[in-house]
């Protein structure tokens, strides 16, 4: 199946299973706003668990906090976003359609790639065995063409963006003949700064009123936070803030359903370490930040880091955890070195001492900072892509199933009786109710047992639990396994032994040590 109808399917998939809705539906939805529904909801807590446990839970010297979304407007003069947290838009006059400028031109660069792998699988199904990749890319006179030319592109784009070039990037879309996949045409507009912070008023009368911003990252929340954290807490440098929260960004382009969203959710953790030793702690972070995705088991080849080639001014070092969606390697999480550039800020700007004694060194300095940050949305679409299947059966039967990681799965276990008669359904509850307070359970008496395996499958519930009227006799319930789909008789006093601990998030924790 092609990539694009197995993102369409998820989408539908979401949607049926009472993972994701659009926003206000019933009103034909909000441009990129989602809301998780009772499904969605779990797994998305189940995420959020993960990363806090493995940051909050794993690490002594790592604490948390939940600041406010709203905070004082010169926080984002002070950490540069009210000047230039901008995109560059371009219009297509004949569809009207707005673009990120820089995106069309990356998106160029990526079909230059693809002409090249295209190249390789030809020449590799040609040539079989007997392919030496290495020399074929050095030697094919096709490939090495694409390859200057997508090397060209790129230089001229990085120095455009480097140099916040506008006119470039617009002479580099006609150069390119890049067109507007809805008109087909090259009749753009000029290139525009676009700030993407939201902004409303604070305070009740006209005159007292203030211009506050809805945050567009979690971070700041830290910065600010960071001496009261580090003195009530006496924490010493190196320490961690971590924080979960919504933050909300303008989109120009917002597509692709969650990968892209207005209003979104951040995970971020900012490392406070010794001036001199951050590269040393960015390599450590970008290590244990790649094992916690893989941990998740979906494969290794699932992942690759994407190294920064602009660097942001204030950054000594960034680099981005890519996770191959239906639509290609994607930025799900980012990872950068911060230099003391915030904390230096709001010092300058509150005109507050913000500076840390080291009591080793028996000196005061500006800490560095490390910060990891991955959007818990698109952690979700990943996590959804990648468990989303197909499966053919023996029987000529299809069914479609969330391979979820079992920690992850919004339902853990579902019983059913049988029958809805005979004393089964009494039975099935009174498993439910002694095995909730361990995991999420659920109840589902409704329709054939092989389409309620189906419903389950659907929702990645890792295992069922069948009652009969033997269960009534011998105390033991049929166990079905979501991806083996064996079945086991097992003892109901087992059911707790068997599924608690490998549904646990501690059972991906342990992976992480
Ligand atoms: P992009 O280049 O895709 O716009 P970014 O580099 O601006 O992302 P960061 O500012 O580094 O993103 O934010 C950290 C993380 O927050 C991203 O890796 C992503 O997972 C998430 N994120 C950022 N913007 C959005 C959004 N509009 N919708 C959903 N998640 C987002």
């Amino acid at each position: 199946m092609a990539q694009e109808d197995v993102f369409k399917k998820l989408v539908s998939h979401c949607k049926e299973y009472g993972f994701v809705f659009p926003s206000s539906d019933i009103y034909d939805g909000l441009g990129a706003v989602y809301d998780y529904g009772q499904n969605g909801v779990e797994l998305k807590n189940n995420i959020k668990k993960y990363w806090w446990d493995s940051m909050v839970l794993l690490h002594e010297n790592i604490v948390g906090i939940d600041s406010a979304i709203f905070m004082h407007p010169t926080i984002w003069k002070a950490s540069g976003h009210v000047d230039a947290f901008n995109d560059p838009l371009i219009d297509n006059k004949d569809s009207k359609k707005r673009y990120r400028a820089d995106v069309l031109i990356e998106d160029q660069i990526a079909k230059y790639e693809e002409k090249i792998h295209k190249e390789v699988e030809k020449a590799r199904k040609r040539f079989g065995d007997a392919f030496n990749e290495e020399q074929f890319v050095t030697t094919n006179q096709r490939v090495l063409d694409h390859k200057a030319k997508m090397d060209a592109l790129h230089e001229r784009y990085k120095r455009a963006m480097e140099a916040n070039d506008l006119v470039e990037l617009r002479n580099i879309i006609m150069d390119e003949g890049i067109v507007c996949p809805i008109s087909g045409t090259k009749n753009w507009t000029e290139v525009r700064q676009f700030n993407l912070m939201f902004s409303t008023e604070m305070g009740s009368t006209a005159e007292g009123s203030m211009k506050v911003y809805l945050r567009p990252e979690t971070a700041q929340g830290i910065f600010v936070n960071f001496l009261n954290v580090q003195k009530t807490g006496r924490m010493k440098i190196p320490f961690g803030i971590a924080q979960i929260g919504k933050a909300f960004r303008n989109e120009i382009v917002a597509r692709q359903f969650i990968f892209r969203m207005r209003e979104f959710e951040q995970m971020e953790m900012q490392f406070f370490v010794r001036p001199g030793q951050e590269l040393e702690w960015f390599k450590k972070w970008k290590e244990y930040r790649l094992k916690w995705h893989k941990a998740l088991g979906f494969g290794d080849d699932h992942y690759r880091f994407h190294d920064h080639e602009k660097l942001a001014h204030y950054a000594n070092a960034a680099t981005d955890i890519e996770f191959l969606m239906p639509f290609g390697f994607k930025e799900v999480e980012g990872i950068h070195s911060r230099t003391d550039f915030d904390l230096s800020q709001h010092e300058k700007f509150s005109g507050k001492n913000i500076k840390y004694f080291d009591p080793e060194l028996n000196e005061s300095y500006t800490p560095y900072v490390i910060e990891t940050s991955i959007g818990v949305d698109r952690m979700f679409l990943s996590v959804m892509s990648a468990a989303y299947r197909e499966e053919q059966l023996d029987n000529g039967e299809t069914r479609v199933v969330l391979r979820l990681p079992e920690a992850l799965a919004p339902i853990k276990l579902a019983v059913m009786p049988l029958v809805k008669k005979d004393g089964l359904p009494e039975k099935a509850r009174e498993i439910i109710d002694k095995l909730r307070f361990h995991f999420n359970c659920q109840y589902d008496e409704k329709d054939s047992i092989g389409k309620r395996y189906r419903r389950q499958d659907a929702i990645g519930t890792p295992y069922c639990a069948t009652v009969d009227h033997q269960t009534l006799e011998d105390n033991m319930v049929t166990i079905r396994h979501r991806d083996t789909m064996q079945q086991e008789r097992v003892p109901i006093d087992s059911l707790d032994s068997i599924i608690a601990e490998k549904v646990s998030i501690t059972s991906l924790l342990k992976k992480l040590v």
